[in-house]
């Protein structure tokens, strides 16, 4: 019998990729989203840290729900802004999840940068908390630098701007399918799915 978890996100795309990795990984999980769960509350992203803020929406959904719960907190690193925008990558340009607003901030903030000082990073921290209380968390990162010109149209937020180390276009000129095999959130969600193996055993098929 399959496993009922529920992942504290209202991206269909994040259910859509984690579903498949889990399935990959031979875990029989029924994973939902939070909108089969219409009176959540909202959770404050308090935390000091990307894992921080991944555990206290994991621990509020699964307290809430009764379910293993999982969240992911995730943002960008900007060498020369000495590691920010990181946890305020969403509201960095004042407003939660003004995209371009925040996109427009940032290019504007790396005018004057030098092509060798643009190095940045995506985080991703993933976390798991079970009804038992069982907590665990990992991380995935992406390295690149970030260009002075947006290029490309897919994914969302500091996409058109960021280049993947090794690679000669932006995260926004990649397909999902070719960005989740590289992302920060892809790799924090393969490594997250021997963890739930171990921490619900019966979820494995036979
Ligand atoms: P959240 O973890 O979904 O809250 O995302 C935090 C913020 O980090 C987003 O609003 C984006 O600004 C940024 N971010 C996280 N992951 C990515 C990505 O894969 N591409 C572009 N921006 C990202």
């Amino acid at each position: 019998m399959s496993v009922r978890m529920i992942l504290a996100s209202k991206n269909a795309h994040k259910l859509v990729e984690l579903r498949r990795i889990l399935e990959q990984v031979g875990l029989d999980i029924d994973l939902v989203g939070i909108s089969e769960f219409p009176d959540l509350p909202d959770v404050d992203e308090t935390g000091t840290s990307f894992a921080a803020n991944a555990l206290l929406k994991a621990r509020a959904i699964s307290a809430f729900t009764g379910l293993p719960a999982i969240a992911d907190d995730s943002g960008i690193s900007v060498d020369a802004l000495n590691g920010m925008p990181g946890i305020y990558s969403a509201r960095w340009a004042g407003t939660h999840g003004d995209d371009e607003a925040n996109l427009n901030l940032l290019i504007a903030q790396l005018d004057h940068v030098p092509a060798k000082r643009r190095g940045a990073a995506f985080h991703c921290a993933a976390a798991i908390v079970t009804p038992e209380g069982d907590e665990r968390v990992v991380e995935g990162t992406l390295d690149g630098v970030l260009i002075t010109e947006r290029r490309g149209s897919n994914g969302f937020g500091y996409d058109p701007i960021f280049m993947p180390l090794g690679h000669q276009v932006t995260t926004a000129e990649m397909s999902d399918a070719q960005k989740d095999a590289i992302s920060h959130r892809g790799r924090a969600l393969q490594a997250l799915a021997p963890v739930i193996e171990q921490l619900i055993p019966k979820a494995k098929k036979h």
